[in-house]
């Protein structure tokens, strides 16, 4: 009689690419008694998790700064490595927000949850869009909720249809932010469900946010030595075969081909790069699945980080940043002090800045950065240095009807093949990392008698 075999007799299970899904999905593996095979194409661990120390005392976060509390699956992830004395927090006593609206630099509104205004009074202070705007946005509270549906919407159908026109400019530099995203593509159903959930479930958002209780303590938290210290501290802790410069070029039914030709045999693939990297990857043995992976859009930043002297500015620079009105007639998106929104970012009497950008041309993007923060703030001089993180074409785009398309990936491929991280269900490193471990368990499954 022929017997099952378990994952422990098959070949590992291989993963390709060390980001923060890639390392999440091995150390999940790890936890489970399973063999692993890590292969990154790059020389470090992380991925878009990039922190650089530099020679002069600045540490330059490339791409994410800090993590939300409220996804508990990044801060599990550093309980288990044992990362949590290196967490540190947003600081409460820089917390200061400006919204940039009219050439004006506005107090940010008190008692938002996001972008949900908590109480109508402080709200209607704000001068964030025109008092009639304002009004209206308050107004949601006063509409029906949307018939029960499943069907998806953009977040600009959905801010015009609850909050009114005019709240674009203020809600979309705070949502459509965290993917870079075009408001009038970015699927509702993929990036904000819990807003979709909040209008069904209380009849409004607004009402749904306030019967909410918010979390106490800390919304965010990032690690002493910067974000990548959770990528190289779950490295460090992987006993699995985990090799760097190693990319792959192609994944079939049992395993991959490296880019030198040498092949890998594999019980289950997880793929965990974007998806422009995946689709070609999987072309061959997985054609339908590569053309739908292939459709998957993205959209691009660019991220200017300006280094100065606090004696540049004729003004306290202890502040988080800016955040600029959708409708104010210029490229830049928002402005984050990174050296008073964290501790240990840059050397004592120093500003260290992150500019951010929709797709636009670095050098272009380094000139209205210097120019704004002159005008703005105030600044004298070019700044002691400046670097880049270019992002253009690399951000996931999530359009509407995401997580529909998602849904034929995934019956395309074999369970045992499964695609996970940033392009896919959610592109904040709690997800990511929630991906990896999540993908993990799903090809083990696979393997289960
Ligand atoms: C400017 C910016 C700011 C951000 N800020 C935040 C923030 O504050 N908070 C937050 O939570 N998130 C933030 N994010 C999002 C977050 O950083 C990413 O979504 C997340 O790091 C993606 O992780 P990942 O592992 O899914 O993908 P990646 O990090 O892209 O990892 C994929 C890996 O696959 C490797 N690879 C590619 N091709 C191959 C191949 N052929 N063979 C082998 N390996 C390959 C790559 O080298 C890479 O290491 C930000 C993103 C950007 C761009």
């Amino acid at each position: 009689m022929a017997t099952q075999q378990t994952q422990s007799e098959q070949a590992p299970i291989i993963i390709v690419g060390a980001g923060l899904t890639g390392l999440a999905a091995a150390w999940e593996l790890q936890q489970r008694g399973a063999a692993y095979v890590l292969l990154e194409a790059g020389d470090y661990f992380g991925g878009k998790v990039q922190s650089e120390q530099t020679g002069d005392g600045f540490l330059v976060e490339k791409a994410a700064d800090a993590f939300i509390l409220g996804k508990p699956w990044a801060l599990e992830l550093a309980h288990e490595i044992g990362l949590e004395p290196e967490l540190i927090h947003p600081r409460e006593d820089t917390k200061k927000l400006y919204f940039l609206r009219g050439g004006q630099l506005l107090d940010f509104p008190q008692n938002l949850k996001m972008f949900v205004p908590l109480d109508d009074q402080s709200f209607l202070q704000s001068g964030v869009l025109s008092p009639e705007g304002l009004q209206r946005m308050l107004d949601e509270q006063r509409l029906p909720p949307r018939p029960p549906t499943d069907d998806d919407e953009s977040l600009a159908d959905f801010i015009t249809r609850r909050f009114g026109a005019e709240a674009m400019n203020f809600i979309v530099p705070l949502a459509a932010g965290i993917y870079v995203a075009n408001p009038h593509e970015l699927s509702m159903k993929a990036a904000f469900p819990q807003f979709l959930a909040l209008e069904q479930k209380y009849g409004s958002v607004i009402k749904g946010s306030r019967a909410t209780p918010r979390a106490q303590g800390p919304i965010f938290a990032s690690f002493k030595g910067g974000m990548s210290a959770l990528a190289n501290a779950v490295a460090a802790k992987l006993t699995g075969d985990v090799r760097l410069n190693t990319p792959v070029l192609q994944v079939h039914p049992g395993g991959v081909t490296l880019s030198g030709g040498e092949k890998i045999a594999g019980s289950g693939v997880i793929l965990t790069t974007p998806a422009w990297y995946a689709a070609p990857m999987l072309r061959r043995s997985f054609p339908e699945a590569s053309a739908l992976v292939g459709e998957l859009k993205a959209n691009g930043s660019v991220a200017v980080i300006l280094a100065y002297r606090a004696q540049q500015f004729p003004r306290d620079m202890h502040l988080h940043g800016l955040q600029v009105a959708a409708d104010e007639g210029i490229h830049m998106k928002a402005i984050t002090v990174h050296s008073a929104k964290l501790h240990g970012r840059a050397p004592n009497d120093h500003v260290l800045l992150r500019v951010f950008f929709k797709d636009l041309e670095p050098q272009k993007a380094y000139a209205e950065a210097v120019h704004e923060v002159a005008r703005l703030f105030g600044a004298s001089g070019d700044p002691l240095w400046h670097s880049y993180a270019d992002w253009r074409g690399k951000n996931p785009a999530y359009q509407v009807g995401h997580l529909e398309h998602l849904a034929r990936i995934r019956a395309a491929l074999p369970p045992n093949v499964q695609v996970a991280g940033a392009s896919y269900t959610g592109v904040g490193i709690p997800d990511c990392v929630n991906a990896g471990r999540t993908a993990a368990r799903d090809v083990l499954r696979c393997w289960q008698v």
